[in-house]
């Protein structure tokens, strides 16, 4: 079995050398030529109760099947080690599918572990698709889950805080519950939440998967079951990724573990530098708080996501995010460069409760500048609050 490295580069390109051409076609077709109304009509049928393109079969329409898309689901799939990969438009298109395929048969609701992104803690806590929530810390799964229950949420590192969360024990502690495994912010080169018992692995491909800020996309890791329901879904909520997305993610899969592995680099240097830092309380990275052992055993390395307590609280934070000038101060994370923003008035604003991130906390997403430039960066904003 060839390394993450390799796969990364030639997964999804097999067929590239018998067409003759060395990078992807892009298919930009939304309708295609049917060569008759009995083979459009099955071909049709398919596409939209969950099947695959039949051999031979037109796509019929892009709402339904597209070949780029698809290559790129082919090599998520395999650097995932799923057998199956659907994309949609967005992190939160790929969750609403993943939402509305588990609730079937009056199977409405999910148990959740917080902290979640905060897009998918709003569209939990709001009920918006439908479902009802309980949320639970992982010791509590067991006693939490339900007859009813259609699904178990979790996100691993989470975000804001980089906690950990102990996937196969989750799984254990789920049953026979589906688990689903926000792995945005590990990327399969760190963490396969599926090889730890992950029915459903989500991506939110907006972030490192592209990796450039250019590309406003989502998937779904998973097997040839959930698969199919989950094309049904996309097919009729209109809700499949764009070709020319498509093709920039699978790109952006070649050079995602070398980005992923540099941008770790930076982020342990700056976590180790922070943590030492008058202004800074606490540094929220897997390379400082693992008290579970999951480095190494369930994620291969700590990742470029870091969070930092500054003193002072939101007052403070909101002086360090305007003062940076290296660093941008904006949402998103995972691209190459680097990004600052405070969770608590924008990425995670309709958390309720106790369950809001903290008012001094700031979330920084490291990318490939040099460390060196961004420490100096970091430096002069937090002497605004020493
Ligand atoms: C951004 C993000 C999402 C939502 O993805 P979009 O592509 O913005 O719709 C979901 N989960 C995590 C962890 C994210 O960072």
């Amino acid at each position: 079995m060839t390394t993450v490295d390799t796969r990364a580069v030639h997964a999804g390109r097999d067929d590239l050398a018998a067409l003759g051409v060395h990078a992807p076609p892009i298919d930009l077709s939304t309708t295609n030529p049917l060569p008759s109304v009995t083979d459009g009509g099955d071909a049709y049928e398919a596409l939209a109760t969950g099947g695959t393109l039949p051999t031979g079969g037109s796509a019929v329409y892009q709402r339904l099947w597209n070949p780029t898309v698809a290559r790129f689901e082919t090599a998520l799939a395999e650097l995932e080690g799923t057998t199956d990969a659907v994309a949609f438009a967005s992190g939160m298109a790929a969750l609403t599918a993943a939402l509305l395929a588990a609730t079937r048969d009056g199977h409405r609701h999910i148990v959740a572990v917080r902290p979640l992104y905060g897009g998918t803690d709003h569209v939990l806590a709001t009920g918006l698709l439908g479902t009802t929530v309980t949320w639970a810390r992982p010791a509590e799964i067991r006693a939490a889950v339900r007859p009813d229950t259609a699904l178990v949420v979790a996100e691993t590192p989470a975000n804001p805080t980089l906690d950990l969360v102990d996937i196969a024990a989750l799984a254990d502690a789920a049953g026979d519950v589906p688990l689903l495994v926000d792995n945005t912010v590990a990327t399969p080169v760190l963490q396969q939440p599926a090889r730890h018992g992950a029915a459903l692995v989500l991506h939110s491909a907006t972030k490192s998967i592209g990796g450039h800020g250019d590309v406003l996309a989502g998937a779904v890791a998973c097997d040839a079951e959930w698969a199919s329901r989950l094309r049904q879904v996309r097919a009729l909520t209109g809700a499949i990724l764009h070709p020319l997305g498509a093709y920039l993610l699978h790109r952006g899969l070649q050079t995602l573990p070398v980005r992923v592995r540099a941008q770790q680099a930076g982020a342990e240097k700056l976590a180790a530098w922070l943590a030492d830092h008058p202004a800074v309380a606490q540094v929220h990275h897997p390379s400082r708080h693992d008290p579970a052992g999951l480095v190494g055993r369930q994620m291969s390395g700590t990742g470029s996501l870091l969070a930092i307590e500054v003193r002072g609280g939101a007052p403070a934070a909101a002086t360090v995010a305007g003062a940076c000038r290296l660093i941008t101060h904006a949402v998103s994370l995972g691209g190459v460069d680097t990004l600052i923003q405070h969770p608590a008035s924008l990425t995670h604003r309709p958390v309720e409760g106790d369950a809001k991130p903290a008012g001094g906390l700031l979330r920084i997403s490291v990318g490939l500048e040099d460390p060196e430039d961004l420490r100096a960066d970091l430096a002069q904003a937090l002497a605004r609050v020493v």
